[in-house]
């Protein structure tokens, strides 16, 4: 028998705290295990690997892979509750185990998520409401749709609808010739072509929503992307023009509202050189443009996504201090030569406001993504001063 809502803390099911479960076992998951044991719960991960960051630290781990039924049933079994860190985690697991415990967010709007013809039909339908539209964009699913691409998208973004993340699965066209070829090259797979914006910068939303319908949302985040991947995110009172910030936060609610969305649910935006807000993507789970709310907010990214999955309250959540986080890929870990260094860390923990989190991964490679720093402090100029000296120690370039 599923046992009902809410999972309270501390609560003993034979004789056991509550077991949370968690598909996937990267650094989302290691932080929603972080913010799961804190209230007592216990974690169980799945994750096809076994090394994984979540895995290491999670009271149980299913080493598996996600389609693989025995240990679905298995989490299902240890499980009280099950979520999500992994967005392209097979819908049709999550609605498996949607059978036998509550799972947050449902399958139906992480399949929209995974699939960027379904998000952007879904922004569009938003958009008439919130009037925060997508790129002008065309699906492009057959010789014949290559044919029919309105002149005015080129130059343009051609994006994969399915599996693309930190850049991959793109390629930036500027003619007909090149959207052919770029087409093909992906082996002619579902795809949308996008219209390449002027962009003046980018920002995220997160908001957290609960089985009754109740919205919560963290401030707008600005975030800066180098080689398809986010590099800094800023979160401080003025980061954004705040008419746009407003705008941003309105539009998000929106689409989770829309979607009936339960769980933690980040907004990617485009803010363009006419300063009109444009709708990018969406995740359907916590986000890297989110993680400097373990330091610099009340209730994080991971408590608001444990409290809805156990069906917890959720107050609205309060930015304490002004933040910077810089990711720290794989590279800081090799000299310009290519030779394996010494991450000056002593250097970097003697900033003041300076949170440090690695996630435990022991092969560094470039662009993987091995931890994060996150600078607080009282106000923007001195979280800048200290982010901005760390970035020099790192090796990261000035922003
Ligand atoms: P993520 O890691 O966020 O999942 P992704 O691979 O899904 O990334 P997008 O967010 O679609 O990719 O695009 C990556 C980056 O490329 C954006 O953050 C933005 O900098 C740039 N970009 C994407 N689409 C456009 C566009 N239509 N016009 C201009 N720049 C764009
Ligand atoms: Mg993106």
């Amino acid at each position: 028998m599923p046992t009902p809502l809410p999972l309270l803390p501390g609560q003993l099911i034979d004789g056991r705290p509550v077991m949370l479960g968690v598909l996937g076992g990267g650094q989302l998951g290691r932080m929603f295990v972080h913010a799961a044991q804190a209230l007592g719960y216990e974690t169980v991960v799945l994750d096809p690997d076994r090394h994984s960051p979540a895995g290491r630290i999670s009271h149980h781990f299913i080493e598996a892979d996600y389609r693989d039924a025995d240990a679905l049933r298995e989490l299902a079994a240890r499980a009280a509750a099950i979520t999500t860190e992994f967005e392209n985690v097979p819908a049709e697991a999550l609605a498996e185990l949607a059978r036998a415990r509550p799972v947050a967010p449902a399958a139906g709007a992480v399949a929209i998520a995974q699939d960027r013809i379904r998000e952007k039909a879904h922004f569009a339908r938003c958009a008439e409401r919130s009037g925060v539209a997508p790129a002008p964009y065309a699906v492009i699913e057959s010789e014949a749709d290559l044919a029919d691409v309105p002149a005015d998208l080129l130059p343009g973004i051609l994006k994969t609808a399915r599996l693309g993340y930190d850049g991959k699965g793109q390629a930036r066209v500027a003619t007909r010739g090149e959207l052919a070829a770029a087409w093909r090259g992906m082996g002619g797979v579902a795809c949308v072509l996008e219209q390449l914006l002027p962009l003046a910068l980018e920002c995220s939303v997160i908001v957290a929503r609960g089985r009754d319908g109740q919205v919560v949302a963290l401030p707008v985040q600005r975030n800066l992307h180098r080689g398809g991947i986010l590099s800094v995110t800023e979160v401080y009172e003025g980061n954004v023009p705040r008419a746009l910030a407003s705008q941003a936060q309105a539009a998000t609610v929106d689409i989770a509202n829309q979607l009936g969305y339960v769980g933690v649910l980040c907004v990617e935006y485009f803010v363009l050189q006419d300063g009109r807000l444009v709708v990018n993507e969406m995740a359907p789970r916590p986000h890297n443009s989110g993680h400097y709310t373990v330091d610099a907010c009340d209730a994080s990214q991971f408590d608001l996504q444990v409290r809805t999955l156990a069906g917890l309250p959720l107050p609205q959540p309060r930015q304490h201090s002004a933040a910077i986080m810089l990711n720290l890929l794989g590279d800081l870990w090799f000299d310009a030569a290519g030779a394996p260094r010494t991450v000056p860390w002593p250097d970097v923990l003697a900033l003041p406001g300076a949170h440090l989190h690695l996630y435990g991964k022991t092969e560094a490679r470039r662009g993987r993504k091995m931890g994060h720093l996150t600078f607080t402090g009282p106000d923007a100029a001195s979280v800048r001063e200290r982010a901005l000296a760390a970035a020099a120690l790192l090796g990261i370039e000035a922003f």
